[in-house]
């Protein structure tokens, strides 16, 4: 059989994690293969990005093709879970409000691929991870549907499927009752509806509204527990027309350790879920990818890192985890007893 072609680093996945973590190893000059299993990119969702995403979009080489995009920006949310509803800023630096970006996931990952490709990444699309290669405990590469591909790290970036933590059965914790998020859009007017999302409690969960585009608003809904009004939809847009049926997701919240591992990285949703309400996601997939391609670039220079680049992945992750976790508590305590009495019930 003639030999496998060989790369330093393969990474699963072209979302903001997969892109992020391929980006940051070639701009370090190491030969890196991307796979995405689809044809273009499958989000339909648009999304708010944090503005602490900004500078490490300027890392990326993206800031500047990412604000020529003319995504809409925001500064804030208004959140209403329980009585008033009050404005939630990002924050402020010394040129005033923080803005976040309301997103169309296809461009913004788009966006992100052509970087990649820009800098020589080798991306292999449409092509699917079927099998890691393992020896004696260690990663070394993987079946494809290309064919295999043998490469000193396998970076994990395929999102909340978790592939390679259900091919090595990692250990996968949850740290909440099972959650699903629906979401859909509608089209029309809506006058008190701006740019900023607004979060507030619907009948066993949460809804959040945002418009996204002129005449074009998300509705995405939270459910802890299922409930009988399945016709339920955000009542400000009961007057528009609706877009297509709505897609419904699992997002449990829930961590995958160890994160890393002997040629193994996981990055992003593919390590940890939580779900949409922090706003958070993108932000922490790029973070992460980014961490992960430092650590190995540092190994490919001969550093010799005490305590090993995968056990100071996986802590750095776990703490980050549980820190966003408090956080998300501390959301939820309005309607924690409520969650809990639902979860039981179930
Ligand atoms: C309804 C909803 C709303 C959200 N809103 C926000 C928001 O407003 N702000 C925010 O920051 N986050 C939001 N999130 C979270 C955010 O979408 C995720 O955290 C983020 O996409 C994670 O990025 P990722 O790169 O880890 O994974 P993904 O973006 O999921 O990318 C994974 C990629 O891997 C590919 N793949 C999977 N399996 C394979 C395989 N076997 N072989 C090859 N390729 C494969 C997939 O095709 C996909 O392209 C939301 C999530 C949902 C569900």
């Amino acid at each position: 059989m003639p030999p496998l072609p060989k790369t330093d680093v393969v990474v699963i996945g072209g979302g903001p994690g997969g892109t992020a973590t391929a980006i940051r190893c070639a701009q370090h000059g190491l030969h890196v293969t991307l796979i995405e299993g689809a044809e273009l990119s499958q989000s339909l969702t648009s999304e708010t990005l944090h503005p602490e995403i900004e500078p490490l979009l300027q890392t990326l080489g993206v800031r500047d093709s990412v604000l020529a995009a003319g995504f809409p920006r925001c500064p804030g949310r208004w959140i209403a879970l329980q009585g008033e509803r009050q404005f939630h800023h990002f924050g402020e630096d010394s040129h005033g409000p923080k803005l976040g970006f309301q997103v169309k996931r296809s461009h913004f990952d788009t966006l992100l691929l052509e970087q990649a490709k820009a800098l020589g990444v080798n991306i292999l699309q449409p092509c699917r991870a079927i099998e890691p290669l393992v020896s004696q405990g260690q990663i070394q590469g993987l079946i494809t549907t290309w064919g295999g591909i043998e490469a000193t790290y396998v970076v994990d970036a395929t999102g909340r499927c978790q592939w390679l933590a259900r091919k090595l059965k990692l250990i996968t914790t949850p740290y909440s009752p099972p959650l699903h998020v629906e979401y859909g859009y509608v089209m029309g007017h809506c006058s008190e509806q701006e740019y900023s999302p607004l979060i507030a409690s619907a009948p066993g969960g949460w809804v959040c509204v945002a418009k996204v585009q002129p005449l074009r608003y998300q509705w995405t809904r939270l459910k802890w527990a299922e409930h009988s009004n399945a016709s339920w939809h955000p009542p400000n847009l009961a007057h528009l027309w609706p877009g297509d049926p709505p897609h419904t997701v699992e997002v449990t919240w829930r961590l995958v350790n160890p994160a890393a591992g002997p040629g193994y990285f996981l990055v992003g949703d593919a390590a940890a879920v939580l779900d949409p309400i922090s706003s958070q996601g993108v932000l922490k997939a790029v973070a992460s990818g980014m961490m992960a391609a430092h650590l190995i670039n540092k190994q490919f220079q001969g550093g010799q890192l005490q305590p090993s680049p995968a056990a100071r992945y996986s802590t750095w992750l776990r703490t980050n985890f549980y820190q966003d976790l408090l956080h998300l508590q501390r959301f939820y305590s309005p309607v924690l007893s409520e969650i809990a009495t639902l979860a039981n019930a179930q």
